[in-house]
């Protein structure tokens, strides 16, 4: 039926009139996934069971004319989120037979509104990385260029979605891990305010940066999940005690006016645009930035001196936090246990044969930077950044309603091009970092190709709590840009 090459829209039209039942798509969604997952290997595990039982559901609430957007919806789940009974694996080997005893709040809310939950997808194990190269179970291939890697750590949820596999998906992004997949694999990817979604359910790795967001083939069809996600829940102490409809600009994204970007100030910090970034990238920011003047905005530039230092706060304050958060993989209560002739030992093995390199390299620089003598060398002086950074975010937004960037500082690189090289692949994430560092919306969108036919995405960043209207802008914007947002994984 190849119903698989349509936006979450379309489906949702066709299931509620009816033309399509749950059922059949989740059909088709299986034949999809079983054609195209031996190029991409985008899925750790399949939930067969759980979404057959979902889309029968599914069916009998369309049939009573209760269903919502996202009712009959197949969609994929970063393997970082926890589905009840059904393995949760970090794409790491100490948490390989894992099967947590409850569901996230963002599994609830998904199933609650009748969405079809069909597969957790390949990461970096515990989400550190950009390339799913970390995975202890296989890399991911990125759908435009199966030799390439489709960018991390939420690569697999990126490229489900890009393959045609499901229409929407979940990742998480604590540095960038939906926005730069995303700007990989040619789809949009948003990250929400931090706190604006749930972490409950979510495996921890950097508390103070984490969020969960969607992937979609549309700005459109990711607000539509952020809707469905979003707002307070008490089972997480920094949950906003909000809802999406409080936050500013909320509106039926359907009313949305093509007036919505008239005189609109956009920001372009030109430490965004400097050394180390690939010149087709720079085009695709400059190229969108004109399609923006084009429909009334003003773009102004605007400074942002910190940006040299983020990507060092950051890899001392998250792996500070990785190093407390993963101190519970013991061998003790969770996952994987290796014998040994005292619990020390027994710890020490275990944590020894389940962490991979880029883990145990993350804990100890993490150890060190919060160790007596050091804090206030290494983790007090990242915070001060951290506090730098606010104010150049702070002293744009005096001027400007929205930041254009880049999303990653080139298209997708070939597998194995830089996981030797730590440093190399920290820079993925320069552009993405400050935002989570002071706990801002961004949003990544499709805006250009490169000449090898390879998607670049530009970063729409605002306030905290102007989720909304990045969402309605992005949504304006790709209108205008009417880019495919299907790879050709067929041909590769
Ligand atoms: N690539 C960054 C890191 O390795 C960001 C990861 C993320 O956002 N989860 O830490």
């Amino acid at each position: 039926m190849s119903l698989w090459k349509h936006s979450i829209k379309e489906l949702s039209e066709q299931l509620h009139q009816g033309s399509i039942s749950a059922t059949e798509l989740l059909d088709d969604t299986w034949k999809r996934i079983d054609a195209v997952e031996p190029r991409v290997h985008g899925f750790l595990s399949l939930l067969r069971d759980f979404a057959d039982a979902a889309a029968k559901r599914a069916d009998e609430s369309l049939k009573k004319k209760t269903g919502s957007y996202l009712t009959g919806i197949p969609l994929a789940i970063k393997d970082v989120i926890c589905v009840k009974d059904y393995p949760t694996t970090c794409a790491s080997k100490i948490l390989e037979n894992f099967k947590p005893p409850y569901h996230a709040t963002v599994v609830e809310r998904l199933s609650e509104a009748g969405a079809v939950l069909v597969g957790k997808t390949n990461m970096d194990e515990f989400a550190m990385g950009s390339s799913t190269e970390n995975s202890a179970f296989g890399v991911t291939r990125n759908p435009w260029d199966t030799s390439r890697v489709p960018g991390g750590s939420s690569g697999g949820s990126a490229a489900v979605v890009a393959a045609g596999e499901v229409p929407g998906a979940l990742g998480t992004d604590t540095g960038g891990s939906i926005r730069q997949p995303a700007s990989l694999c040619g789809v949009p990817g948003f990250k929400p305010t931090y706190g604006m979604v749930s972490r409950y359910g979510l495996v921890a790795f950097a508390s103070s940066l984490d969020q969960i967001g969607p992937f979609a083939r549309s700005v459109y069809d990711c607000a539509k999940i952020y809707e469905t996600i979003a707002g307070h829940d008490p089972k997480d102490s920094t949950s906003a005690k909000m809802t999406v409809r409080d936050l500013p600009d909320y509106q039926d994204l359907d009313k949305i006016d093509e007036g919505l970007i008239k005189g609109l100030v956009i920001g372009l910090p030109q430490e965004f645009l400097g050394e180390g970034l690939d010149p087709e990238v720079k085009a695709g920011v400059l190229k969108t930035a004109k399609i923006m003047e084009g429909l009334g905005a003003k773009i102004e530039e605007v400074r942002f001196p910190s940006l040299d230092y983020a990507v060092s706060a950051y890899y001392v304050i998250a792996s500070a936090e990785a190093s407390s958060n993963l101190a519970r993989y013991d061998g003790t209560r969770y996952g994987l246990r290796v014998s040994g002739k005292t619990t020390k030992a027994m710890s020490a093995a275990t944590r020894k044969a389940g962490f991979g390199r880029e883990v145990k390299r993350r804990i100890m620089l993490g150890t060190y930077a919060l160790s007596a003598g050091y804090y206030d060398a290494f983790y007090l002086k990242a915070q001060k950044i951290r506090t730098l950074i606010r104010n150049d975010f702070l002293e744009a937004f005096k001027k400007c309603r929205l930041l254009l960037t880049p999303t990653a500082p080139s298209h997708a690189f070939k597998i194995g091009e830089k996981s030797s090289d730590p440093l190399a692949m920290y820079l993925s994430d320069i552009y993405t970092i400050p935002a989570n560092l002071v706990g801002i919306p961004g949003l990544s969108v499709p805006v250009a190709f490169s000449k090898e036919k390879l998607p670049i995405g530009a970063q729409l960043l605002g306030p905290a709590f102007s989720d909304w209207f990045i969402l309605k802008v992005g949504s304006m914007l790709e209108k205008h840009l009417q880019l495919p947002f299907q790879a050709p994984v067929e041909t590769c």
